[in-house]
């Protein structure tokens, strides 16, 4: 629309006229007069009505409906000033309405907060719900956030490179997401957990700084404050220690912070570092809080913990990773690890960053020779066969000049939902799925035709 003026750009242009558009907000009748705001994508602003040809259309407006006026900016009366919200000294007195569209009456109020209201409904109809100013003001400082981390790698010699996700498995600890391969049937691309084995791969092409903002897809049972498929700030570098890694991502949370936050207090830097015997004897927890006053949201308690027990037992006796699997050991239990000796002694090197006593991150340095990764995988229970199918390629990588390299992983959606005082990470995700993974908006999963079925060569066992 031309000669569109935002909401947001108004603030000093006392008298001139401009054309606006947007979504009728309240609306309140005084008489002669109709008041209502005017909401854009970047504020809200008060018009007046007065008694003339508009006022009959003035008089048809009903919320949520889009209208573009034409109107001259006027400060307000003294007495009406709200110094308490954006363009509260001013109104826009309108000469001409045009109505772009109706609106059926929202199926709830978008004058609240949202919090009011059973999940379902904000989800279901999600595009009213993410009109509140507080979801709006949520999408905003994930762009800058996401945008300040883009820039801050950028600066530093990192590049941003894609990776498929349509793929075979990468473990992580949770079960793969499967697509059906149409091109040949009976077999499965998997979706990525993690981006894990193509980054290292990119290490082995030449790639000494990457990242990437990366979709990962996990089918875990609903537990706790997760989503099946969401969002890492992906990081791997060649040529690096522990302690390199560990503080890039230090200085960058920081940085971050310092210029989104400004208003926040880091508790303390450098970030504490424990070890997880250390957390697990003080804390009792691998992601201690480490604030004095857990109430307290200005505060950002970020520390460390490393040290790791690389392998656990899982219920059935067997030996399983306790975080990943591409980890390699701390140097000095290479050794045991080669060997398979006194495995559950073995420490990776593993790091982990918490905050506010949620792990927002987790990194290691990676076994960067064939045979300390298949040391890993025969602790496993691989055998030589199974090792060679599910994980040949990176081993083979690994085997053609592969530099030492280690990397992290944040939990995107975690962090911003910890940094922007919200309570759970569906408040900054703009399509969330609900705890049993169903997208309610766009009624996804759903079935699918007989047709698409035999196409896939599938059979639904319905029993
Ligand atoms: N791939 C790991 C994860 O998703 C993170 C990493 O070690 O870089 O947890």
């Amino acid at each position: 629309m031309q000669n569109r003026t935002r909401i947001e750009d108004l603030k000093n242009r006392i008298g001139e006229t401009v054309t606006l558009a947007g979504w009728v907000d309240v609306r309140r009748d005084h008489g002669q007069l109709i008041f209502f705001d005017l909401r854009d994508g970047s504020g809200k602003v008060q018009l007046v009505v007065g008694p003339g040809p508009v006022h009959e259309t003035a008089d048809k407006l009903r919320p949520e409906w889009v209208i573009e006026v034409i109107g001259q900016i006027k400060k307000r009366p003294e007495k009406m000033v709200n110094s308490e919200i954006a363009n509260g000294d001013l109104e826009v007195e309108v000469g001409e309405i045009k109505i772009l569209n109706q609106a059926e009456t929202p199926p709830f109020d978008l004058q609240t907060d949202g919090r009011e209201l059973a999940e379902e409904i904000r989800l279901e109809y999600r595009y009213l719900d993410l009109r509140r100013p507080r979801l709006q003001q949520n999408l905003h400082f994930r762009h800058r956030l996401v945008k300040f981390i883009r820039d801050y790698l950028s600066e530093r010699g990192f590049i941003e490179v894609e990776t498929p996700i349509l793929s075979q498995t990468t473990p992580e600890g949770a079960r793969d997401y499967l697509v059906p391969s149409r091109l040949q049937p009976g077999q499965f691309y998997a979706l990525p957990q993690s981006p894990q084995q193509y980054k290292q791969l990119l290490m082995v092409a030449g790639v000494e700084k990457y990242f990437q903002i990366a979709r990962c897809f996990r089918d875990e049972d609903t537990r706790g404050d997760r989503q099946p498929e969401f969002t890492q700030l992906d990081l791997e570098m060649a040529f690096v220690e522990q302690e390199e890694v560990m503080i890039l991502n230090e200085t960058l949370l920081i940085a971050l912070v310092k210029e989104l936050l400004p208003g926040k207090k880091i508790l303390q830097t450098p970030f504490p570092r424990l070890t997880y015997r250390e957390a697990m004897d003080e804390y009792g927890s691998d992601r201690p809080d480490l604030r004095p006053n857990k109430n307290d949201s200005q505060t950002l308690a970020f520390c460390w913990i490393t040290d790791f027990p690389f392998f656990e037992k899982t219920e059935t006796g067997a030996w399983t990773f306790t975080h990943n699997p591409f980890s390699a050991p701390k140097p000095e239990f290479m050794e045991q690890l080669l060997k398979g000796e006194k495995i559950g002694e073995i420490i990776t090197s593993q790091y982990d960053i918490v905050l506010n006593g949620s792990e927002i991150g987790g990194g290691s340095i990676r076994n960067h020779r064939p045979e300390a990764l298949r040391a890993v995988f025969r602790i496993l229970g691989y055998d030589a066969a199974a090792i060679a199918r599910n994980f040949g390629h990176l081993l083979q990588a690994l085997a053609r000049g592969a530099p030492p390299h280690g990397g992290i992983a944040w939990g995107l959606d975690r962090l911003v939902s910890i940094l922007a005082g919200e309570p759970n990470i569906r408040e900054v995700i703009a399509f969330p799925k609900t705890g049993e993974g169903r997208d309610l908006l766009m009624g996804a999963p759903a079935a699918v035709t007989p047709e698409q079925l035999k196409e896939l060569k599938l059979k639904i066992d319905s029993r």
